[in-house]
Formats: structure tokens, sequence, C-alpha cells
């Protein structure tokens, strides 16, 4: 499906062709400290994104196979990319709450569930993955 989003002061649109339907919820620390919460990400395929705005962007480089984009003026989080080499080098994680209409999506898996917070918990009967098994996970498909 196609689906668009902004940042929060509209200095950056995304136009995704081919939208998943399914969303994952990541609980690492990394993507708790980026998001303030949970991070829920549409695992976007490298060139399925139409950026508009991209002058706008800051990228911060969190780790040797990754980068995390974010709008300049609003500091809305945009997405998360793969820098490292590889089948999903390019691919992106854009953010739920940035698309317009974010119905139709389910969640379909939560990663590094061994680190979520106390405080909340996400309903459903999904797929859910401690870090070991996400480690393991990423180490068979990168
Ligand atoms: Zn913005
Ligand atoms: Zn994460």
């Amino acid at each position: 499906m196609q689906k668009s989003g902004t940042c929060l002061c509209c200095a950056v649109t995304l136009d995704i062709a081919n939208a998943p339907d399914t969303t994952g919820a990541c609980h690492c620390g990394m993507c708790r400290k980026w998001s303030g919460g949970v991070y829920l990400g549409l695992h976007v395929k490298a060139g399925d994104a139409t950026i508009t705005g991209a002058n706008n962007i800051s990228t911060y480089i969190s780790s040797d196979w990754a980068e995390r984009c974010f709008c300049a003026t609003c500091g809305t989080n945009l997405f998360y990319r793969v820098t490292a080499p590889g089948p999903m080098q390019g691919d992106m994680h854009v953010a739920l709450g940035l698309l317009n209409d974010p119905t139709g999506i389910t969640l379909t898996e939560e990663i590094f569930i061994d680190r979520k917070p106390d405080a909340y918990a996400l309903a459903g009967d999904h797929k859910r993955m401690t870090e070991a098994e996400t480690l393991a996970m990423f180490a068979e498909i990168s």
C-alpha cells in the first residue's frame, strides 16, 4: 500500500511505495533513548521511500551498522537506516508515528523484549524475541 508521512513541522515528507501492513517494536536501549519510549518502525526497502525536504534531515551515526535520521528543525525522529554492506543496506525502519494515516497496520513482533521497561506492555498475540534471539536472527539475515 501507499503511505505518506511528515515530521511535526512538515519540513520533511516521506512517500512510501509498497509500504508494509505490519510494524515491529524495538525495546533496545538505543531505540528507547532515541524515541523517548518504544520505537515502532515500518520496514521499508531501500528505494521505496521518496523523501521531500531531505536537506532538513540530520543524521546520527548510532552504530557501525546503522544511522538514525531526524528533522533538524522540529526534532521528529524519522527513520533508522541500515548502513552496513549486505542485503539490508539502505533499508529503513520508518517511524510509524510519522504516517498521516496509520490505520490498517498490525503489530507483528517485538524485539529485545527482555529490555522493555516495566512501565508498559504492548497487548496482543504476536512474536516476542529476547535480545539473544534478536541478535541470532540478525546474524542469520545479514
Ligand atoms: Zn520537522
Ligand atoms: Zn532498537
